[in-house]
């Protein structure tokens, strides 16, 4: 979507500062870390939030799934909290899905 900010990332039209990536997904550190690790996965296609995902979209969701744990593990990341706002009301402001993936400091549960 020419329009969406994380498909602009994913094209390196904006630069960032990337994770991981392969042919469906994409990660990188977010520009406003809220812990000492904090990156976002993405699947490449455009999919606006987790309320757009269907059976036949879903298994780039898994596949973001299998990026997270693979990249934890490299990153000898052993307690990490994966989050997913979905819509305006839960703190949604980039309308492409994405997994917020934090660690490094004690995370407070349940969340504000
Ligand atoms: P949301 O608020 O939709 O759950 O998460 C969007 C996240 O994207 C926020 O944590 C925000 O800091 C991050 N973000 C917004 N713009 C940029 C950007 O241009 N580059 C990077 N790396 N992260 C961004
Ligand atoms: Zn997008």
């Amino acid at each position: 979507m020419s329009d969406c900010l994380f498909c602009k990332i994913i094209a390196g039209e904006i630069p960032s500062s990337i994770v991981y990536e392969d042919d469906t997904v994409f990660a990188f550190r977010d520009i406003d870390p809220q812990a000492p690790v904090h990156f976002l996965v993405i699947p490449k296609a455009h999919i606006p939030s987790c309320g757009a995902v269907t059976p036949e979209n879903s298994a780039v969701v898994a596949h973001c799934f299998e990026v997270i744990s693979q990249v934890t593990k490299e990153q000898g990341i052993e307690s990490f909290r994966v989050v997913s706002n979905c819509g305006e009301q839960a703190g949604q402001s980039v309308p492409h899905l994405h997994f917020h993936v934090l660690a490094g400091r004690d995370l407070s549960w349940p969340p504000g």
